[in-house]
């Protein structure tokens, strides 16, 4: 297909797709779909090898959050019967986080609920940070902790975090239907201090919200823009409760459009496999690891993923390996200090919180498709690792 050879091409030089090339991967057929993995797995192969990266979650702060994402389990009026509990302490933060890097874990996320920190959770949060440093050798550390305010991401940054979360989600047109309490550009800009601040950004997307195709590309394109080092790719978890749960709207075979698409879109960024993998992917999961160069492992931040032990399994079976902490994630160029210096995302310039469906006609064809009731099944509240008793998936 004329169409797959251009974007390989292109992805191999880190040039830029047109819009209407990441639309027509968007576009492809069912009959297309193993060309399209293949060929954008040819351009995750150059960038990143077999190479998988794991990361690990840890929800500091459950729920009770002032803000209405609509698509958030958290968030204000959500009923949904999630774990809810204030800040960890740093002990036990740490003792979850390494369960994660036992599990094969590069780098651990501490996320938690809300508008943004204080000052004085951001206090908090640095000494976590040292914690889990102190104890875990190597590991990378990725705070998320909603927008910033001035000086906050340099007091992270001297804290030891190497990275900032912050998802765009979707595009800025449609920002207004997901959330009202702040917007799109709220987000932009919480994401350049983190990169001004010197942290590695990581920056994505949540499909199945309802969007439309333009939408999906308009996120990403927006996404290549800001040039986060890593873009993770989450599918709606639609949860009870939430405003969005009965948007069941992705297939596996759109899920793995919407991946290929962003690696065409970010050949050489840590696009990384996110929330809702399990309920839509199903048993397609493992293709999905020729288009993504990262996941989440064991459990996300209020749904119980994968045993974690099945995740590294899965990357055995399809012939790829853990990436360890004696190897750099991103390619040379990406690198600070790298030998080659022309710059991020190709042309130089990515449910839960603040970030972590196929349109529903699309949806309509796939007759033998699991049917909702089936589906939300899939969609099991944690009960399990920070915040409760029981030892954590990973
Ligand atoms: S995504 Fe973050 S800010 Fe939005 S409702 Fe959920 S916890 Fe709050």
């Amino acid at each position: 297909m004329e169409l797959l050879n251009t974007l390989v091409e292109k992805g191999l030089r880190r040039e830029l797709p047109t819009r209407e090339e990441a639309l027509a991967v968007l576009a492809t057929s069912d009959d297309d779909l193993l060309d399209v993995v293949a060929a954008a797995g040819r351009v995750r192969r150059k960038w990143f090898g077999r190479r998988v990266k794991l990361n690990y979650l840890v929800n500091l702060k459950s729920g009770l959050c002032p803000e209405d994402c609509s698509y958030c389990s958290q968030r204000l009026g959500s009923k949904a019967e999630i774990l809810k509990y204030t800040w960890l302490k740093p002990e036990e933060a740490s003792r979850a986080a390494a369960a994660g890097v036992a599990g094969g874990a590069k780098r651990v996320c501490l996320v938690a609920s809300g508008r943004g920190p204080t000052d004085r959770d951001v206090d908090r949060v640095s000494e976590t940070i040292s914690a889990i440093k102190e104890q875990n050798e190597g590991v990378e550390v990725c705070a998320c902790l909603g927008l910033l305010t001035d000086g906050q991401a340099g007091r992270l940054r001297e804290a030891g975090a190497d990275a900032y979360n912050h998802n765009l989600n979707t595009s800025e047109a449609t920002y207004g239907d997901i959330c009202t309490t702040h917007d799109f550009g709220d987000r932009v800009e919480t994401v350049k201090q983190a990169q001004a601040a010197g942290m590695s950004a990581c920056s994505g997307l949540i499909a199945g919200m309802g969007e439309s195709d333009a939408d999906l590309v308009d996120v990403v394109f927006a996404l290549r823009e800001l040039d986060p080092d890593s873009v993770p790719v989450n599918f709606l978890i639609p949860f009870e409760g939430t405003p969005l749960a009965k948007e069941w709207n992705l297939t596996p075979q759109r899920a793995l459009r919407i991946l290929a698409m962003t690696r065409f879109v970010c050949p050489d960024v840590e696009v990384r496999l996110a929330g809702g993998r399990e309920v839509h992917l199903r048993s397609m999961q493992p293709l999905a690891l020729h288009l993504v160069n990262s996941l989440f492992l064991g459990d996300y931040l209020t749904s119980e993923g994968q045993a974690g032990k099945d995740d590294l399994a899965m990357i055995a079976d399809a012939g790829f390996e853990v990436e360890g902490t004696d190897t750099t994630t991103l390619p040379e160029h990406r690198v600070p200090g790298g030998t080659c210096g022309d710059g991020g995302c190709g042309d130089g310039g990515a449910g839960g919180c603040h970030g972590a469906a196929e349109v529903p006609e699309q949806a309509a064809a796939s007759g033998d498709a699991p049917s909702d009731e089936v589906r939300r099944g899939l969609v099991a509240v944690r009960r399990r690792g920070a915040g409760t008793e029981l030892p954590p998936n990973a």
